[in-house]
């Protein structure tokens, strides 16, 4: 769920400083949409309104990619084969020794890294990401960029995050 009125957003927007765009719909239907250091968006009446909007947010703030792989709304081809993904938390794994976010993998963790349950809550390279089961790896099993319901954004995530915050603060 995105929005064709940039214009009119931007002449709204400008009205009062702010540091971030979040649109609502006033609708119970299921959507949302976030892009980075654009605008994030989502619906206001809705079972998982909370879910969306956090996620959309990870989207517009800190450019997080969709860790998902199964969802009816696919993009195909929007990661090129063979080019890293510039997102932060989504990796090509085209060299397994240089993950990008390999400091946070802790020693002995294969990558890439089994989607099982002795691997539930580690961090490591696990296939299926960016709306392809093959090719594309995420950091961990869950994160609240890969399923749809409230929960913890996973550590790579939660850093990209961090960085951004810093970036803005420091
Ligand atoms: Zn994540």
């Amino acid at each position: 769920m995105l929005t064709f009125s940039n214009k009119v957003i931007r002449d709204v927007v400008g009205n009062a400083p702010c540091d971030a765009v979040i649109l609502i719909a006033n609708t119970k239907r299921y959507g949302g949409g976030g892009i980075f250091n654009l605008y994030s968006a989502g619906c206001s009446n809705n079972e998982f309104d909370a879910y969306v909007f956090t996620h959309e947010f990870g989207h517009s703030f800190a450019g997080l990619g969709d860790e998902y792989y199964s969802s009816q709304v696919a993009y195909n081809d929007l990661y090129p084969k063979g080019m890293e993904p510039w997102e932060p938390n989504i990796t090509a794994l085209l060299d397994t020794a240089k993950v990008k976010w390999g400091d946070l993998i802790l020693e002995g963790t294969p990558v890439p890294t089994p989607d099982d349950s002795a691997h539930g809550v580690v961090v490591g390279a696990f296939e299926g990401a960016g709306y392809s089961a093959k090719g594309l790896y995420r950091p961990c099993r869950d994160c609240i960029m890969f399923s749809k319901k409230v929960g913890p954004f996973c550590p790579v995530c939660r850093r990209a995050i961090e960085r951004m915050i810093d970036y803005y603060t420091k």
